[in-house]
């Protein structure tokens, strides 16, 4: 099928090269002339696994190219998949400005065009808002109907950063909110063919067909959009929930991953998101769970639980600077950060518990030297004034403390004789490692 995305960041870009993997043709369309420029030389201007050699090889063949040009792009596909950002305003509500822009762009293509299309809200938008606010749009600008000219689908993302391609192309579940059926059966083609993950297939590894393919949920436009908030709420709720129980363990010198594990071996639960650290960060699930809350508050309903998953957060974010500050007073002190990322195997740096931590460690006087494998660049932005270093060695030598914040493997082969190489010999971790320090010179933020 003819696939235009609009939107080459985090979920457009995958979803992209992913589609044009299994065969489609794909046009990715973004206002960024620099990354559709990068796109369509085959350099990909995001850190994912895997997708920069996917995406060299189905530019090469063709199947993928980017433009700038929605109006284009749109007449010249059968089906376009909005992704662009939905970020969050200051009051915790969800700013549609972007995506309404982008809908507008679209529908200059459809107003141009004779053949039925089908328009699939990718992004992560709060119930309602497909049919209330993007069809609407789409009707007016073009001067067609939805349901006759063009078709509405809400198929939400679930992909995870730094496994974003891997969670397109294999996904535990495709969720398809749609108009009416033929909106809904025009996507169902799209991802024909798209395998559930291996945990999914039979004990023996088998793809048996009862298990192969992954599972579709055809939804109203409305459940779709909820389905995705519900989704990230409860995993972000798993989180404060499990960080709260360890910060219970760590007042009796109990090791909250033994905790976790004892827990999550109930199937009912899961061991999955019951690792306790330094809170959670990213793109989605502080904005999605504040989206909710202002979204329940709208509805007249108090989102008492989803309050406390955030304002557990917000706390368990800077507790490694009170532990740190607990021992040490840090004015002038050389404290090393490791790890800047809001969790390994991403440059993503939105909303990482390491932005806090600089902040508050900058504010008592500290002075902060970093270092991360991917987020340098994105980090230095917003805290340019602090030192970076090309690795941890250099970053650990004459601190006075580090704290590792996020966990990224390398962060395993720090040694005793790196320790040794600090002014103090003490490592703080936000995030569970897997090495041989000594008990003496290392604490968890919520284990012993
Ligand atoms: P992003 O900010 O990384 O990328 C959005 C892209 O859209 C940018 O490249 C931007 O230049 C482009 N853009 C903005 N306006 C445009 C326009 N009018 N026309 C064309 N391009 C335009 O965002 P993202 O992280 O990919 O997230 C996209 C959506 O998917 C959001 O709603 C997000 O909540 C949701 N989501 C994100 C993730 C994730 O892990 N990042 C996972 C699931 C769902």
């Amino acid at each position: 099928m003819r696939v235009s995305i609009i939107g080459t960041g985090y979920v457009g870009l995958p979803a992209g090269a992913g589609l044009a993997s299994k065969g489609h043709d794909v046009t990715c369309v973004d206002i960024d002339e620099d990354k559709v420029n990068a796109i369509n030389q085959g350099d990909c201007p995001i850190f994912e696994d895997g997708l920069p050699e996917l995406l060299e090889q189905v530019v090469s063949q063709g199947t993928l190219t980017a433009t700038t040009d929605t109006t284009n792009a749109v007449k010249n596909t059968d089906i376009t998949f909005l992704a662009v950002g939905t970020p969050m305003r200051d009051d915790g509500s969800i700013n549609l400005d972007i995506i309404k822009q982008a809908t507008r762009d679209a529908a200059e293509g459809l107003k141009e065009k004779d053949d039925y299309h089908v328009f699939v809200v990718k992004s992560t938008v709060v119930p309602t808002t497909t049919e209330t606010e993007i069809l609407p749009i789409l009707e007016q600008e073009s001067g067609k109907t939805a349901g006759a000219d063009f078709g509405v689908c809400m198929n939400p993302e679930f992909l995870r950063e730094g496994t974003a391609l891997h969670d397109f192309l294999e996904p535990d579940r495709i969720v398809i909110g749609e108009l009416d059926d033929r909106s809904g059966d025009t996507l169902e083609q799209v991802y024909n063919g798209f395998d559930a993950p291996d945990e999914l297939h039979d004990s023996d590894g088998h793809r048996s067909s009862a298990f192969g393919d992954a599972p579709i949920l055809r939804t109203s436009l409305r459940a779709a959009e909820l389905i995705k908030y519900a989704s990230n709420a409860l995993l972000a709720t798993k989180i404060s929930f499990i960080n709260e129980i360890g910060n219970i363990c760590k007042e009796l010198d109990i090791d909250v991953y033994e905790v976790a594990d004892g827990v999550g071996l109930d199937h009912r639960i899961d061991r999955s998101f019951l690792d306790s650290g330094a809170g959670f960060g990213g793109s989605c699930f502080p904005k999605d769970v504040r989206a909710l809350i202002h979204f329940a508050e709208e509805q007249g309903v108090e989102p008492a639980l989803l309050r406390q998953t955030i304002d557990v957060n917000v706390k368990q974010k800077t507790k490694l600077v009170d532990q740190l500050t607990d021992r040490m007073d840090v004015q002038g002190k050389k404290i090393a950060v490791l790890g800047l990322a809001f969790k390994p195997g991403t440059d993503d740096i939105r909303k990482s518990p390491a932005i806090n931590i600089i902040d508050a460690l900058k504010t008592k006087g500290a002075d902060v030297h970093a270092y991360d494998p991917a987020a340098e660049d994105n980090m230095r932005e917003l805290h340019p004034d602090i030192t970076y270093h090309d690795g941890f060695e250099d970053t650990l030598s004459d601190a006075d403390a580090a704290l590792l914040v996020t966990d990224w493997d390398e962060f395993n082969d720090i040694t005793l004789e790196h320790i040794r190489t600090m002014n103090q010999p003490l490592l703080l971790e936000g995030r569970r490692m897997d090495h041989d320090l000594p008990d003496e010179n290392t604490d968890g933020i919520t284990w012993p």
